[in-house]
């Protein structure tokens, strides 16, 4: 499982009715000093890219699942969280609750000393969020005339919650490669981009709140393009250095 952004804001909907629970017992590796979660109630629960919030009356827990954290969670004996699977790791978090429990792997947890921790965020960069600001995007996108479109696309401050599987989706949607510098694409072109990371994403959301997210990817681990047949490059691109797939024929 990967946690992009769109698995974020479902998380954030999946454990909506742990709003208003009081958590009765903590356990887990971290070492951020968990016991001052016990006995606190949760007040609010968003997410902002690729960062989960837990909202408590005087602080907020960040919970950030970099590239391989995942978590769970299971209410009245069902798990609410689908198809994600356990890891085979020790839990950094368990949130203990009387009716279940949520449960997080290998993430990044930090405290916010605020009772607004909503307000250190900037939504209208958020891919998902209804305050994201498409112009603004591409405003930040043409300060990066140097940078190829693969790393770019990544950058959090510019597109949060976009992860590698919506880049390569997007950039096989606009039938560019990942290694195209944005200097060589015109302002029409940096449009299409950002209108489609967006719309990629809520569609993205909704496969993986139906639970067939994987057997929509055309271009993400595949070995073969969908569309002429052609063996599938797959390689490290950017500064970012993190792989890329693309038909080396379908994408210019
Ligand atoms: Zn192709």
């Amino acid at each position: 499982m990967k946690l992009e952004g769109p698995s974020l804001y479902l998380a954030a909907e999946w454990l909506e009715p742990f709003i208003g629970k009081t958590i009765l017992g903590v356990e887990g590796n971290t070492t951020i000093g968990k016991e001052r979660l016990d006995g606190k109630t949760i007040l609010d629960i968003f997410s902002w890219g690729k960062h989960l919030v837990f909202q408590f009356d005087d602080f907020a827990l960040r919970v950030h699942f970099l590239l391989y954290g995942s978590f769970e969670a299971i209410l009245k004996d069902q798990k609410i969280t689908g198809d994600y699977q356990k890891k085979q790791v020790n839990p950094r978090l368990a949130l203990i609750f009387e009716k279940g429990q949520i449960v997080f792997y290998s993430c990044s947890l930090k405290y916010f000393e605020t009772s607004r921790s909503r307000i250190l965020y900037d939504f209208s960069t958020d891919i998902m969020s209804s305050m994201w600001d498409s112009k603004k995007a591409l405003n930040a996108l043409k300060n990066h005339q140097e940078d190829e479109v693969a790393d770019v696309l990544l950058d959090q401050t510019i597109f949060s919650g976009v992860g590698n599987i919506i880049k390569n989706e997007v950039l096989f949607l606009v039938k560019r490669k990942p290694t195209t510098f944005i200097k060589k694409m015109s302002n029409s072109f940096l449009q299409k981009i950002v209108k489609n990371a967006q719309q990629f994403s809520h569609q993205f959301y909704e496969w993986r709140k139906q639970f067939v997210l994987k057997k929509h990817y055309r271009i993400y681990r595949k070995s073969f393009c969908p569309l002429c047949g052609e063996k599938i490059c797959r390689i490290k691109t950017g500064k970012r250095e993190r792989i890329s797939f693309f038909c080396p024929k379908c994408q210019k």
